[in-house]
C-alpha cells in the first residue's frame, strides 16, 4: 500500500536526521499536550514529563508561548519568588532558575510557574 510506502519513507527521513526540526516540533507538541492536561508546572516539572531538559523547556515554551497566541490562548507565567523578602524575578525567570536573590541575598527562591489559560479565562 501506498500509506505503508509513505510512513517507510518518512521514517527513513526522520532517522537520518535531515535538520533537527521534526524532533523539535516532536518535543514542542510533547510539551503543550502536558500543559493542555491542565495545572500549574514549573521547569522542573514540565522537564520531567517531556524528558527535555530545563533549558530546552524554557526556549520551547518561548516559541510556544508565541503560537498559542495565534490560537487565543495564554501562557501565564507567575514569576520566580524570593521566599524571604518576596522579590519578584518577573520574566527573567523563565529561560534561567534564579539561584540567589538580587535583594537580599537568600537562596530560597520559589520557581516559575508555568499554565495554560483560554484568552476568556
Ligand atoms: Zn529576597
Amino acid at each position: 500500500m501506498d500509506l505503508e510506502k509513505d510512513d517507510a519513507h518518512a521514517a527513513r527521513r526522520y532517522l537520518s536526521g535531515v535538520g533537527d526540526q521534526p524532533a523539535q516540533a516532536t518535543a514542542r507538541r510533547r510539551l503543550q499536550s502536558v500543559l493542555e492536561a491542565g495545572g500549574e508546572h514549573t521547569l522542573r516539572t514540565l522537564s520531567q514529563q517531556t524528558s527535555l531538559s530545563e533549558r530546552d523547556v524554557a526556549e520551547h515554551l518561548v516559541h510556544l508561548e508565541r503560537s498559542l497566541t495565534h490560537r487565543g490562548l495564554a501562557l501565564v507565567i507567575e514569576p520566580a519568588r524570593c521566599r524571604e523578602c518576596g522579590f519578584r524575578f518577573e520574566r527573567r525567570s523563565r529561560a534561567t532558575r534564579p539561584s540567589r536573590c538580587p535583594r537580599c541575598r537568600s537562596e530560597r527562591i520559589d520557581p516559575a510557574r508555568f499554565a495554560l489559560r483560554g484568552k476568556e479565562g
